[in-house]
């Protein structure tokens, strides 16, 4: 392990793509042959979970080793040090590539990197998609108020219909194939001896637009993107659900694609050589599996939580089936290159718990009600959950529910056995109301000047 040393660092991350999705982690799906191949020479987690439901829930705990709750708002706080910054400081030169409107530079995401490409400017900017959907939140709810509508959903439907209907299309972030262009033109143009390279695919994230060959059933990307503005996904019909599927399905097959040709561009290259390539995905996404649709801040069901981990570069290659948290990546990285960790980051390294051959610690996931207008979040209203293996307990305020699972019996989360689990439920309550009453003093220590 400790014996390599590596030059080329790639992170390359996908937006909402679900573990069971992925052949290697679940070996009745076929949709991801060129992930499979590459996971052939790595190690595979099988049980790898993210640490919230979303991209700027998850992210801080990938780039940042820290959770979400000790920020508490969408912006990165600048003294949790990120990995690309401690990269940076030993030697690497960092770049990164995506076009997440929840990564972008005025939330601090470009913290650490020598180059920030976050594609924000331009017809395509997913800012000026969000904005679209802001904008029509606030007519629906000023209309709300000032006719005392109370079918809001209904109403909020209809004017989604309408408005799309007149709406030009544009892809709302690059696609696969735009950003390995732009990675490849990179390699082509910058030979840094030592560099870490982040990517972050979009695709498998709605709207489900994949190019012609995946669009099962419509003729045109453009009719894809005008039947996903047309569907309210807050009452999903059958029908629409199998569309909406095979239309993810689609992307999922996408993304694997470019990133199969990704991966021939760099073996051509030889910049497999000395590389070490850490592939995952933020979360997952819901298809209705417990009546939600999406990857809202509190859905904490394993078909958000639940993602492919794979690291390439190492001698060994196996497969890891004990739970294990994306909050530990970036501690993993810096231990192989033999980099100190920063106070900040709060996870440890894979390799510890690889060596201890099961969980090292609880896994908890968090989220808050957010306030997308506002780009702020309700945090009196939060979802936690925490996988202590074989249980799973999750905790909803804003619904003021709590669920039990035994997921090593049922990984899909169909019987709470909170009823017959008291004892088992009050010892995992506790663990959580620990978590966050730490997370919360570290939030707010953060904000205190240093003596
Ligand atoms: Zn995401």
């Amino acid at each position: 392990m400790g014996d390599k040393t590596f030059k080329r660092i790639f992170l390359i991350t996908i937006d909402c793509l679900r573990g069971d999705f992925v052949g290697c982690i679940n070996k009745r799906s076929s949709l991801t042959p060129n992930i499979d191949r590459i996971a052939a020479d790595s190690l595979v987690f099988t049980k790898a979970f993210a640490n919230g439901p979303g991209t700027n829930q998850s992210f801080p705990a990938i780039l940042t080793s820290t959770y979400f709750l000790m920020h508490g708002g969408m912006r990165l706080r600048p003294h949790y040090i990120t990995l690309a910054e401690t990269l940076r400081k030993n030697g690497f030169k960092t770049t990164a590539f995506h076009s997440n409107a929840f990564l972008s530079r005025s939330l601090g995401w470009d913290n650490g990197f020598n180059e920030f490409y976050d594609f924000m400017n331009g017809l395509k900017s997913p800012s000026a998609f969000i904005t679209r959907k802001q904008n029509l939140k606030n007519i629906v709810n000023w209309l709300s108020k000032a006719f005392k509508l109370t079918r809001f959903t209904y109403i909020q439907h209809l004017l989604k219909k309408y408005y799309y209907k007149f709406a030009d299309f544009q892809i709302p972030y690059l696609d696969a194939k735009e950003l390995n262009n732009h990675v490849m033109k990179w390699l082509k143009t910058n030979k840094p001896e030592k560099f870490f390279l982040w990517m972050h695919y979009m695709d498998p994230h709605v709207p489900y637009i994949p190019p012609e060959k995946y669009l099962s059933g419509f003729s045109s990307r453009q009719d894809a993107f005008k039947y996903n503005c047309s569907i309210n996904f807050k009452k999903i019909i059958k029908r629409d659900l199998e569309i909406l599927r095979k239309l993810y399905v689609g992307e999922v097959k996408y993304v694997d694609e470019y990133i199969g040709k990704f991966w021939r561009y760099l073996e051509e290259k030889n910049l497999l050589e000395d590389a070490l390539i850490i592939l995952l995905a933020d979360h997952g996404h819901a298809f209705m599996e417990h009546d939600r649709f999406g990857h809202a801040f509190d859905i904490l069901y394993n078909e958000v939580l639940h993602v492919p981990l794979i690291i390439y570069g190492l001698k060994e290659s196996k497969q890891i089936d004990f739970p294990v948290q994306l909050l530990d990546v970036s501690p993993t990285i810096l231990e192989l290159l033999t980099i100190e960790k920063p106070s900040s980051f709060t996870g440890k390294s894979l390799f510890r718990t690889l060596k201890e051959k099961q969980q090292s610690s609880p896994i908890f996931s968090e989220s808050a009600r957010p306030d997308l207008i506002n780009l702020r979040y309700d945090l009196t209203k939060k979802a936690v959950s925490c996988i202590k293996a074989p249980y799973k307990l999750i905790t909803n305020q804003l619904k003021e529910t709590v669920e039990l699972y035994d997921i090593e019996k049922d990984f899909n989360e169909k019987k709470n056995l909170i009823d017959s689990n008291k004892d088992l439920y009050e010892e995992m309550l506790t663990l959580i109301q620990k978590h966050i009453s730490i997370v919360d003093f570290k939030k707010k220590i953060g904000t205190l000047k240093r003596i």
